[in-house]
């Protein structure tokens, strides 16, 4: 393990926030972490981060901030039509798409193009074009920080649901994932219920397949999100909202257009359109903004400061709610 003081977190956060933490800890071995929590290192605040591109810092960490850099994708199983991956927590979450487009294996696909690390994505169950990363996790290897002991919960234990898992809600902060295992197909399988995706493909008259999902996903996210390269941002900054049918009803008479998904007994909105409609799409404030191509992305052109993000989104979390009486709540997790 590598341990840094006064670290500085530009090229660790995607939002490209000038912070630092008193200490960073680089794991080289899942089986560090158990040290450190013997030694209670842990004791002080401490923060678990992957590639940081689902994070806002809104100021120095004064604590530890823990980094698995261990990598790896070992194939545990493999039967005629399926395989089972075991994949290291530190690995690139684009390693891993490589990897399945290199051995024709099929499921993960749609989730192209996804920044972060293997480890993190049962975290929010990361989701993209009509498929959730739930949909091919068999189970999720780790270690409990409160006593070091080591768990392994299979799909339904993780309590996955709508960019949420165990690992965001009841077991929140307190467990450091080291392996996700997955189960893919070694047959052909496509989602392809996304509009955009579909309409994509027929439009280059493109057929299904692995190479040309992966492609077309990649041209659709380019179109619509910033280069991370040039434009610091965390993704969807915002949950699409949950809402009662009876608001979405009262809403419908105001936003004839409003676009609506069923959710059990409830209805999801866009939260894109909400804020576009509210007429903050485009909008800037000196660094800080809401990214012109979707509304759902807060976007800093360069030295947007993390209290100049925050006062941009809750004013757009509360003209939302003074105009449609819908709450946005933040996707990214705010340190
Ligand atoms: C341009 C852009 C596009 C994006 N598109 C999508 C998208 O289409 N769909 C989507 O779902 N997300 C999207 N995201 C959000 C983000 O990429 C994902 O949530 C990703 O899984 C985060 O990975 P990370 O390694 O960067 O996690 P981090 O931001 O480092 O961490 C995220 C959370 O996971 C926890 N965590 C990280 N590693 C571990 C571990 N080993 N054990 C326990 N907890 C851990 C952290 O404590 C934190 O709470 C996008 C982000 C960007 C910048």
């Amino acid at each position: 393990m590598k341990v840094f003081q006064n670290y500085p977190l530009l090229d660790h956060n995607t939002f490209k926030m000038k912070v630092s933490c008193r200490q960073f800890i680089e794991l080289e071995r899942p089986e560090e972490i158990v040290n450190l929590c013997e030694q209670n290192l842990l004791e002080q605040p401490f923060f678990i981060l992957g590639g940081g591109s689902n994070v806002l810092f809104t100021k120095d960490f004064d604590g530890a901030i823990v980094h698995p850099v261990f990598q790896g994708i070992e194939r545990m199983d493999e039967e005629a039509q399926s395989v089972t991956l075991r994949v290291a927590a530190g690995t690139e979450w684009e390693t891993l798409i490589h990897y399945c487009l290199e051995h024709q294996y099929y499921g993960l696909e749609n989730l192209t193009g996804i920044p972060g690390l293997v480890g993190s994505a049962p975290v929010q169950n990361i989701g993209a074009y009509g498929v959730e990363v739930k949909d091919c996790i068999i189970a999720v290897e780790g270690y409990h920080l409160s006593s070091g002991a080591p768990f392994r919960y299979d799909n339904a234990d993780c309590r996955f649901g709508y960019r949420s898992s165990l690992f965001k809600t009841e077991l929140k902060g307190q467990c450091f994932i080291t392996h996700v295992c997955f189960r893919l197909s070694k047959e052909p399988h496509y989602t392809l219920t996304y509009k955009a995706l579909k309409d994509e493909l027929e439009r280059q008259q493109l057929e299904p397949s692995l190479e040309n999902i992966v492609q077309t996903v990649r041209a659709v996210r380019d179109s619509k999100l910033p280069d991370i390269t040039q434009i610091g941002c965390a993704g969807s900054f915002f949950q699409n909202p949950i809402v009662p049918a009876t608001l979405h009803e009262s809403l419908k008479e105001q936003l004839p257009d409003l676009v609506a998904y069923p959710a059990g007994d409830m209805v999801k909105l866009a939260a894109g359109q909400l804020i576009d409609k509210a007429g903050w799409k485009g909008y800037r404030e000196g660094d800080a903004g809401i990214y012109p191509k979707q509304a759902l992305v807060v976007v800093n052109y360069g030295h947007a400061r993390p209290e100049e993000i925050r006062q941009l989104y809750e004013k757009v979390i509360s003209d939302v709610y003074n105009k449609f009486k819908v709450s946005l709540r933040p996707e990214v997790n705010i340190i």
